[in-house]
């Protein structure tokens, strides 16, 4: 089966702004894939699109086989219930503890909020909290406060966060952008793991060509918001980097990047 449908979707802001422009593609079942692009290339968009924070202005997205609707909430909760997100600047909350934020995964499964908070929260979904947190190898830090962490740990803690949805698709938006590099290291050995020992779908935007063609099989590259390329990473050599980013090279993201409508929205789900 298809994880992901992406069907001629074109997106315009402000009726003249095209961030996509007839996209297609699919991605199977367990596959790891990698969107390459530069800055303004609509990869953000595409994200966004895919789980519903965006409506396209044309074409269709469809995730695990159901279409990915803005305006059916309900629907669109269901289907979101198996793709966890990671993002760059991780949408940890800061002022509770990492217990709490892991917790706080299961905010869609629960049919009200508050039990997720520890307090309340049944003795079954602590044991998976705890259980989350030993997969990313940081249940000795259940209780320290979340900002009171390393990049490298937030970002596995938000790992652990997302495994609370027990997903089906990880969609990861330049999620070692803010780490140093043995720490963005550990995060994407951690995500590679976890996507092959549960057969999950893991689709990432990342910026650094070799971390992609070290992590991920297949690249689906953007350019004026179109596929410019969709292929087996090991096709990637400098030709075709330059042809892509041109000579300058892919950019970082900005460092301070703030969290994204997406991210906000996500964690108020
Ligand atoms: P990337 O993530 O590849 O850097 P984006 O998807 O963020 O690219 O942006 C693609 C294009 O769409 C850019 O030209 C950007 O300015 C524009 N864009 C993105 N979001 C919005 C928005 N909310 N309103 C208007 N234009 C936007
Ligand atoms: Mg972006």
């Amino acid at each position: 089966m298809n994880a992901i449908e992406v069907n001629k979707v074109r997106k315009v802001y402000n009726q003249r702004d095209v961030a996509l422009d007839g996209v297609s593609f699919t991605i199977k079942e367990g596959e790891s894939v990698v969107i390459l692009g530069h800055n303004g290339s609509g990869k953000s968009t595409l994200f966004r699109t895919l789980t519903g924070f965006e409506e396209p202005t044309e074409g269709s997205v469809t995730l695990l086989g159901r279409e990915v609707d803005p305006g059916k909430r309900r629907h669109l909760r269901e289907t979101r219930k198996k793709v966890g997100m990671v993002f760059q600047a991780f949408g940890l909350v800061d002022n509770v503890s990492v217990f709490q934020n892991v917790l706080f995964g299961a905010l869609g499964q629960v049919k009200f909020a508050p039990a997720t908070y520890s307090l309340f929260a049944s003795e079954a979904l602590r044991t998976r909290a705890m259980e989350c947190l030993d997969r990313v190898g940081l249940a000795h830090l259940s209780e320290r406060r979340a900002d009171r962490l390393s990049g490298g740990q937030k970002q596995r803690i938000a790992i652990a966060r997302m495994l609370m949805q027990d997903p089906e698709i990880i969609l990861a938006d330049e999620p070692i952008a803010s780490l140093d590099p043995k720490a963005g290291r550990e995060v994407m050995d951690l995500l590679a793991d976890i996507a092959a020992e549960r057969n999950i779908t893991l689709l990432m935007i990342l910026h650094q060509i070799p971390i992609a063609k070290k992590y991920a099989d297949r690249f689906i590259a953007l350019k004026n918001g179109e596929v410019f390329a969709d292929n087996n990473v090991s096709v990637i050599d400098e030709d075709f980097e330059t042809a892509l980013f041109g000579s300058e090279g892919p950019k970082d993201p900005p460092a301070d990047e703030k969290p994204g409508s997406m991210e906000q929205e996500a964690k108020s789900l």
